[in-house]
């Protein structure tokens, strides 16, 4: 018998439209490769510390409206926690604190008086934040996708300073590209949406639980609720293509499973030998992360994390504190855009992500570290270099839609983007 809709994939699109088609009464398979769920952002327990170690920290914005509507549906939204008003701290190369504190004003004056709370931020970068914004606000779409953040940025008059000192650190970690290669588009939405919306969207939020906690079991048991079904260790070998339309799939073991839809929500490298014939698939370009978990025999720091200036490292996460484990210490740092990284040895990384928190940590200094190991994610997320075309939800195929967070959704390749994708083929089914 078909089951209504068929969707490859379990990362946070595939969890997510399938959970969608579910609420309202659909049947949905849910096929997914490997033996978790979770895809490119799932957690594990460390068998010698004990603590939940994530692929890679993730950080949520409240802006990320669908996300958050995606897991009030399955129940965990309340372990994400968001901070009271929009605050990023960072430590100077010397060691010193300074954070972008944004008071309870109107947007965007919140944001210019978190500025003027950076001590790496001088008064005429302020005044010249006015050319970013009058660009965002008359500036043509089409012509800031064209450029590279770094064009854009020297565009609009930023000093060599403000560039260093927040927009490289923002459009790494917010695009996972260099300036140099990323396009201004990918910023500006970032801005638009996070920054320049209301101050409330603008809140950065961690999750308090591992991330295979706060989504992947929660949708399962969500799915299989309602008659669905989830299979782990379910490779799709084949999709079935007859006149045009996609009439079910084939799994690796042979089995052969008719469906009224398919949602693929894989990416394109897994999905491209599914389409062999398809000239409107392109590869797309990928960029990596490096994570490198760190345990000391103490607190190190004291924000739950902070932005690292002059270093490799670009961000320490104060893992201990966002998971409230009694034990201290535990620190993660994160290398985005690694390319130059993740072909390094583990103890190279390691001895980089340490001496970089030293340096840039006092507190550390006097600290041993009992326990430490990198995580790389080599095709982290989708490059959004300049140029690049991502394929709508809708494929030319009839009944093949596409989610993932690599799909066109005018969004940076984030989990927002993953679950926007999956909602909106969850749409069009249902529409
Ligand atoms: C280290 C790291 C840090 C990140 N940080 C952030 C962050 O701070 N904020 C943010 O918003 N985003 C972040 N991201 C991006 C975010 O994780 C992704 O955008 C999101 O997880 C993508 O979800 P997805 O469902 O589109 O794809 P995936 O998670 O890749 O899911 C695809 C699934 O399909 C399965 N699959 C593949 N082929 C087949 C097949 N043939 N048959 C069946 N199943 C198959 C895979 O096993 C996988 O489970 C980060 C990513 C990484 C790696």
């Amino acid at each position: 018998m078909n089951c209504d809709v068929l969707i490859i994939g379990g990362g946070f699109a595939g969890l997510s439209a399938a959970t969608a088609l579910a609420e309202k009464g659909l049947r949905v398979t849910l096929l997914e490769a490997r033996r978790r769920l979770g895809g490119r952002a799932y957690s594990f327990r460390d068998d010698v510390t004990g603590d939940i170690v994530d692929n890679g920290q993730h950080l949520f914005m409240a802006c990320y409206h669908e996300t958050r509507r995606f897991l009030g549906r399955i129940g965990t939204e309340r372990h994400l926690r968001f901070q009271p008003d929009l605050r990023v701290d960072f430590r100077t190369p010397d060691g010193r604190r300074t954070a972008l504190k944004c008071p309870r004003l109107p947007a965007p004056y919140h944001l210019l008086a978190g500025f003027a709370s950076l001590s790496t931020v001088s008064v005429g970068d302020i005044f010249r934040l006015r050319h970013i914004m009058a660009d965002l606000a008359v500036g043509d779409p089409h012509a800031r996708a064209a450029l590279t953040v770094s064009e854009w940025l020297r565009r609009n008059r930023q000093s060599g300073a403000i560039i260093s000192n927040f927009w490289t650190p923002l459009t790494v970690a917010a695009l996972n590209e260099s300036p140099d290669v990323a396009s201004a588009g990918g910023l500006a939405v970032v801005l638009q949406r996070g920054f320049a919306g209301s101050r409330e969207d603008a809140r950065l939020g961690l999750s308090v639980v591992g991330l295979s906690e706060l989504y992947t079991e929660a949708a399962r048991r969500y799915i299989e609720d309602r008659g669905g079904e989830v299979r782990l260790g379910a490779p799709v070998a084949a999709l079935d293509l007859r006149g045009g339309g996609c009439e079910g799939v084939t799994l690796k073991d042979g089995t052969r499973l008719p469906a009224d839809a398919v949602i693929s929500a894989i990416p394109p490298p897994a999905l491209a030998p599914l389409l062999p014939d398809a000239d409107w698939l392109r590869p797309l370009p990928t960029s990596p992360i490096v994570s490198v978990n760190v345990w000391f025999d103490r607190p190190v720091m004291a924000e739950p994390f902070a932005g690292l200036l002059g270093t490799e490292c670009q961000w320490a996460f104060n893992r201990s504190m966002i998971l409230n484990s009694a034990r201290g210490g535990y620190v993660a740092l994160v290398i985005s855009a690694a390319r130059d990284h993740i072909h390094r040895p583990q103890q190279d990384l390691v001895r980089l992500a340490v001496t970089d928190l030293r340096r840039l940590f006092p507190e550390s200094r006097t600290a041993c570290v009992t326990r430490a190991f990198a995580v790389k994610e080599r095709e982290a997320t989708l490059s959004p270099a300049v140029g690049i075309l991502r394929p709508g939800q809708k494929s030319p195929v009839r009944n093949l839609f596409l989610a993932g967070d690599w799909t066109d959704t005018g969004l940076p390749a984030t989990i927002e983007s993953a679950v926007v994708s999956g909602h909106r083929c969850a749409e069009m089914i249902l529409g």
